[in-house]
């Protein structure tokens, strides 16, 4: 069967970018394939952050992980700090991958350009992702389209280092991509992502979901009510695509098209399919939320059976590269 491993950073609100460009895909797919999720906790600490925060975010992604429908007896859920070996074979990734690949990365490039100084962690950032996927040996990674140029770079890691040890140890893992692969925030400008704070949250409060949807941009060439549209230029046509039924899907369209209705009835039909895939998740979260101790259970057991098979690897790593010499004797013995 193939294995499956995707990660997502606890540095902010799981949002609909997330949920429906890799999370969304991630429920279907634990009834098909053995698969590892991962909180990857030292990928958010390559942004500012405070401590306090990071600790809370990390459990709340947690929360919003299982309310949105991972079932820990399908799945493996872990926090990647519980896993030192993910840092450890990120060092041994390092000395193949070449630093011209890293600095042509367009998240390297996007990240850096908001930052006033730049750590190397940003510029390295892919080689600890090509360490999480290889260490499971993953075949196939569930993202967003933005990830899909890091793992390009996740393959010729892991050419690299089976060519200069002359092993086939690590597969080369592929990106399974949904239809909604990339969502623009609601300001119709870039990306929705955690960091620029232009997103609307899974769990966020039926009320603030429409107080940002209702300013949302739409086809700009819609400047009175009597305007025809193009729906496939709208961000609000490209959320109904995701959210609603294809019939509504339709409508949408032609009401657009024709100039049927004006925007804020058609922002009001989304409101309504969102809600209706939304809210259950909302609930659940809250329900969760009551027995943070299940939650560190999950985590917990998600960590063990990880490390299990991350030791596995790094055993079989060392051994390729020469780094498996009896461990020394503790201080003190040596000599006596
Ligand atoms: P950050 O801004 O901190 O990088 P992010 O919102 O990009 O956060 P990540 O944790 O980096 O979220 O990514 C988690 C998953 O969500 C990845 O598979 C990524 O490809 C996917 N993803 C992120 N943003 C979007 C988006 N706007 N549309 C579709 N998929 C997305
Ligand atoms: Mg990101």
């Amino acid at each position: 069967m193939s294995r499956i491993f995707s990660g997502i950073q606890p540095s902010g609100e799981l949002h609909i970018g997330n949920y429906l460009g890799a999370v969304k895909n991630w429920v279907q797919l634990q009834d098909r394939y053995e698969c590892i999720y991962c909180i990857v906790d030292y990928h958010a600490i390559t942004g500012s952050y405070e401590p306090d925060d990071l600790r809370r975010r990390t459990r709340d992604m947690a929360v919003s992980l299982l309310a949105a429908g991972l079932d820990p007896e399908k799945c493996t859920l872990f926090v990647q700090s519980m896993v030192p070996e993910h840092t450890e074979l990120a060092w041994i990734l390092n000395t193949v991958t070449p630093l011209g690949e890293l600095e042509r990365q367009t998240q390297f490039k996007d990240k850096a350009s908001r930052q006033e100084s730049v750590p190397a962690g940003l510029l390295n950032y892919p080689v600890l992702q090509a360490a999480d996927i290889l260490l499971y040996r993953a075949d196939l990674v569930p993202v967003g389209e933005d990830q899909v140029q890091h793992l390009e770079l996740s393959r010729e890691i892991a050419r690299r280092w089976n060519a200069k040890f002359g092993v086939e140890l690590f597969p080369e893992p592929q990106p399974l991509l949904t239809p909604a692969r990339r969502i623009v925030g609601l300001d119709g400008q870039a990306k929705m992502s955690k960091s620029l704070g232009n997103t609307v949250g899974v769990l966020e409060e039926p009320d603030a979901i429409w107080q940002k949807l209702r300013p949302a941009v739409t086809d700009p060439a819609r400047v009175r009510r009597t305007d025809p549209g193009t729906p496939e230029i709208c961000n609000i046509y490209h959320l109904h695509q995701a959210f609603s039924d294809p019939p509504t899907v339709e409508h949408v369209a032609h009401m657009c098209r024709t100039a049927g209705w004006g925007c804020i009835e058609c922002k009001r039909v989304l409101f309504e399919s969102m809600m209706r895939e939304l809210t259950p998740i909302r609930e659940r979260a809250a329900e969760l939320r009551a027995h943070p101790e299940r939650i560190d259970e999950v985590l917990h057991a998600g960590a063990e059976h990880c490390r299990a098979m991350a030791q596995e690897t790094m055993a079989a790593v060392k051994e390729h590269m020469g780094l498996d010499l009896a461990p020394v004797p503790p201080l003190g013995r040596a000599g006596v």
